[in-house]
C-alpha cells in the first residue's frame, strides 16, 4: 500500500513538473529553458568582438578569498531576477578539486523543485548558453552545473552532460578572467589571457597572486626536501595543523582556519618560501626541521656547497623568483639559517647574496654569477 502511495506520487510530481522532472537524455537542458530570456545587462557597451573561449582552467591554489568577478555576478544576478539564496563563493580546501577553493565559482541558491526558482535559472542558464556560449565567453564562465547536468564553454559541441547532485543551486565556475573580472562583459575590452597562479615545485599548492598573470606558467620543479608532513590547508583538521600553529605562535586549535592561513603567509613572507597560505612541504620543511625525510643538499657544508655549484650551476644566473637545487645549494654556501634554506630565491635570499657580494667586493646585483660561486667555494 505505502509503495503504491509512492508510486502514485511520483507520477503526480512527474506531471506536475515536481522533483528532477522526467528523465532527460544528455544533451538536453537540465531544465526547460523560455524561449526568450531576460539575461543579465552589462554596464558597459559590449565590443563587437567576444571574448576567447575559456580553457578548462582547474583548481590549483588555495585561499579563502570571494575575487572580484564572482561577487559582482552575484550581485548582479540577485539584483536582476530577485529570489534564490546568496549561497557560497569560496570554501575550505579539503572537498576536492574545486574552483571555490579559490574563491572563483558561485553557488546561486536556487531549488529546481520550486517553480518560480527553476524559472529564474532556467532564463539565466538559457542566456549564458545562448549562442555557442556567447554571455559564457563575455563572462568568463568555463561551466555551469545545474539539475545533474554540467555545460562547459570549452566542451559547449557537447551540450548538455550527465552530471551529479546541483538539484537546488546553480553552481558557475568562472576562468581567471572571469574571476578578476576582466572579460568584456564588465570592462567593454578583451583583455590578455590571465594563466592564473603557478605551483613552484611539483606538486604542491600555487603561489597566490592579486593580479593577472599573461605568461604562462615556468615548468614546477622538483622538491629540494621533502617532510614526513602532509600539506594541511584551508579547512583541514589535523594534530599537525595544531603543532603548526603553535610554531606560528597563534591559537592551537587544530582547524587550519583564516587566521592560520593569514599566519601561514606571513611566515612564508618572512623565511623565502613561496607563497602559497598552505602548509606545503617546503613550509613543514622549514617550520619543523626534524621531519625532513630528503634534503638534496644534505651533508654539504657552506664552502662544499660553493664548489658543489660552481661546477654544476656555473652557467647559470640565479635570481629573484627561480626554484630549484641550484638556488637551495646557493642558500646552504651563503650559509642562510636552516628555516630558511627552501629552493625558492626570494627577498631573504636576495639580501644574503647582497650582503655576501659588499663583503666580497662585488657589485650589489642581488644574483648568483660564476664569480660568486667561485667566492663561495672559496668562503
Ligand atoms: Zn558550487
Amino acid at each position: 500500500m505505502l509503495r503504491i502511495i509512492g508510486v502514485s506520487f511520483l507520477a503526480i510530481a512527474l506531471t506536475l513538473g515536481l522533483g528532477q522532472g522526467p528523465a532527460q537524455s544528455v544533451g538536453s537542458t537540465p531544465v526547460t529553458f523560455p524561449k526568450t530570456s531576460k539575461g543579465l545587462k552589462a554596464p558597459v557597451t559590449l565590443p563587437a568582438r567576444l571574448d576567447p573561449t575559456p580553457a578548462y582552467q582547474p583548481q590549483v591554489s588555495c585561499s579563502p578569498v570571494d575575487l572580484v568577478g564572482p561577487r559582482r555576478l552575484r550581485d548582479l544576478v540577485l539584483a536582476t531576477y530577485k529570489i534564490g539564496g546568496k549561497g557560497n563563493i569560496s570554501r575550505n580546501c579539503v572537498e576536492g578539486l574545486s574552483e571555490h577553493s579559490e574563491g572563483r565559482a558561485w553557488d546561486w541558491m536556487v531549488d529546481s523543485r520550486k517553480a518560480p526558482e527553476r524559472a529564474a535559472a532556467a532564463d539565466f542558464l538559457a542566456w549564458v548558453t545562448a549562442n555557442h556560449g556567447e554571455n559564457a565567453k563575455r563572462l568568463g564562465i568555463m561551466y555551469v552545473i545545474y539539475n545533474q547536468k554540467i555545460w562547459g564553454v570549452y566542451r559547449e559541441s557537447d551540450g548538455w552532460r550527465a552530471s551529479y547532485g546541483h538539484v537546488d543551486h546553480v553552481h558557475i565556475s568562472l576562468s581567471w578572467n572571469g574571476a578578476r573580472a576582466s572579460t568584456s562583459f564588465w570592462t567593454g575590452k578583451i583583455q590578455p589571457k590571465d594563466y592564473g597562479p603557478c605551483a613552484r615545485f611539483a606538486g604542491q599548492p600555487a603561489v597566490l597572486r592579486s593580479t593577472a598573470r599573461t605568461a604562462r606558467c615556468y615548468a614546477p620543479v622538483a622538491l629540494v626536501k621533502k617532510s614526513t608532513n602532509a600539506v594541511q590547508a584551508m579547512g583541514s583538521k589535523a594534530s599537525t595543523v595544531k603543532g603548526a600553529q603553535g610554531l606560528l605562535g597563534i591559537t592551537a586549535t587544530g582547524v587550519f582556519d583564516s587566521a592560520t592561513w593569514t599566519a601561514v603567509k606571513a611566515y612564508q613572507r618572512k623565511h623565502d618560501l613561496p607563497w602559497t597560505g598552505a602548509l606545503d612541504v617546503p613550509t613543514w620543511g622549514s617550520l619543523k626541521p626534524g621531519d625532513v625525510t630528503t634534503d638534496v643538499s644534505k651533508g654539504y657544508s657552506s664552502t662544499s656547497a660553493g664548489a658543489y655549484g660552481l661546477k654544476n650551476f656555473a652557467n647559470l644566473t640565479l635570481a629573484e623568483r627561480q626554484t630549484g637545487k641550484a638556488v637551495l645549494f646557493a642558500q646552504v654556501a651563503l650559509g642562510m639559517a636552516n628555516r630558511d634554506r627552501n629552493g625558492y630565491f626570494g627577498p631573504v635570499t636576495t639580501a644574503a647574496v647582497k650582503k655576501f657580494q659588499l663583503a666580497h667586493g662585488f657589485a650589489q646585483t642581488g644574483t648568483v654569477t660564476k664569480a660568486e660561486w667561485t667566492a663561495l667555494s672559496r668562503s
